[in-house]
């Protein structure tokens, strides 16, 4: 009887967090977790190498949907800038389906950036993405890899990461996902307590280290995607930021000389110390209404892209070197990474009937127009 009901109990537990039949984590250990596909969570900084010789990763992020509204500060802050090896610089766009112009998806990706989910949806409920079940992560992102390589006919293997929408986990979920999914990393988990020396990429076979900043966070030995911390800025009253447009006291709107000493300040804490990747993650409005941000943006790239050990990469990029760590006079004799272009032959299509109310959608596509508006559950809009 008891023995019944403790078995009843679990079972309980396990269907409630949706953790059935995975393994809890353990500590970590250094001796077993080893390069390339395995790394405990730590500080230390990969393959053992001294400060001074490891490239300075910079990691610019957009996320939400590209459109014409944003795309002409893309391609103003991003076209043909390149870094001090003579490879272009690239970001990475975590994108959303709503809104998206797939053609522009097509371009940035043809200008060498990177493009990553963010989901279908976005839907405006923290609830939702805290409780999603593998099955919701499957249908809200594992669905949209194929929903992009689709619309803006792009390579599906050319699809790697994951931005949560509001960085909201759902514990174990979404790296279930990422695992069968193939999809190699993570970017939606802050950390303000491995700010100074800042967190490296590690994987999930061990226990996470890692500070669990708006929970669920995953729990469970899950072996296969990577996280990419979202290492945290500090403000000018010295709190945490995990994105730009989250610093609370930040520079005043039009002052671009204390938004450039705002940004150097942060970029400092990671190339003055272990040179973990410093991420700039925004959103793109948030640079439109702060003109002295776009201004400082601007400059800051400019002085970056001429330093020696400081590079402009996508996320995806960041994880091979954590894979594969080499110093930096062996990162920069490196080729630049070979694109397979593709071509946009584009389509306005609509008006697309919603999937819920009366709403019609309009939307522009590098393939055949869809019957009806793409959305969770049919994401090619079949
Ligand atoms: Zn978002």
């Amino acid at each position: 009887m008891k023995f019944a009901f403790v078995v009843l109990f679990s079972a309980v537990l396990a269907f409630a967090y949706g953790q059935a039949n995975l393994p809890a984590a353990q500590p970590c250990d250094e001796a077993l977790c080893k390069l390339p596909h395995c790394r405990c969570s730590s500080t230390n900084i990969p393959g053992a190498l001294s400060a001074s010789n490891v490239p300075q990763f910079v990691l610019l992020t957009f996320d939400d949907g590209v459109n014409i509204g944003n795309m002409v500060l893309y391609r103003q802050l991003l076209k043909n800038r390149f870094n001090s090896n003579n490879c272009p610089a690239a970001a990475t766009f975590f994108v959303t389906h709503e809104y998206t112009d797939y053609t522009m998806i097509n371009e940035l990706y043809n200008d060498g950036h990177e493009i990553a989910l963010h989901s279908i949806s976005h839907r405006n409920s923290m609830e939702y993405w805290r409780d999603a079940s593998v099955s919701t992560m499957m249908s809200e992102i594992g669905d949209q890899r194929s929903q992009i390589a689709h619309f803006a006919n792009i390579p599906v293997n050319t699809i790697h990461g994951v931005r949560l929408p509001f960085l909201q986990m759902s514990g174990n979920s979404s790296f279930q996902m990422k695992a069968g999914a193939g999809l190699t990393y993570d970017s939606s988990w802050p950390t303000i307590a491995f700010q100074d020396p800042g967190l490296w990429p590690y994987t999930l076979d061990y226990r996470s280290v890692q500070d669990c900043i708006i929970p669920p966070c995953p729990t469970a030995s899950i072996p296969g995607p990577w996280v990419l911390p979202m290492v945290a800025w500090t403000d000018l009253s010295g709190f945490p930021c995990s994105m730009v447009d989250n610093c609370y006291d930040h520079p005043h709107g039009s002052d671009d000389a204390a938004w450039y000493n705002f940004i150097l300040k942060n970029f400092e804490r990671h190339y003055l110390g272990n040179r973990s990747p410093f991420g700039i993650y925004v959103h793109e409005w948030f640079v439109r209404v702060n003109p002295g941000l776009w201004k400082a943006l601007q400059r800051f790239a400019g002085v970056i892209n001429n330093m020696n050990d400081v590079y402009m990469v996508n996320a995806k990029e960041v994880i091979d070197w954590v894979q594969n760590p080499v110093p930096n006079n062996v990162y920069r004799q490196r080729p630049c990474k070979n694109l397979l272009r593709t071509q946009c032959l584009p389509n306005i299509c609509g008006p697309l009937p919603a999937p819920e109310g009366e709403k019609n959608y309009y939307m522009q596509v590098c393939s055949r127009c869809p019957s009806r508006y793409p959305w969770v559950g049919n994401p090619l809009g079949l």
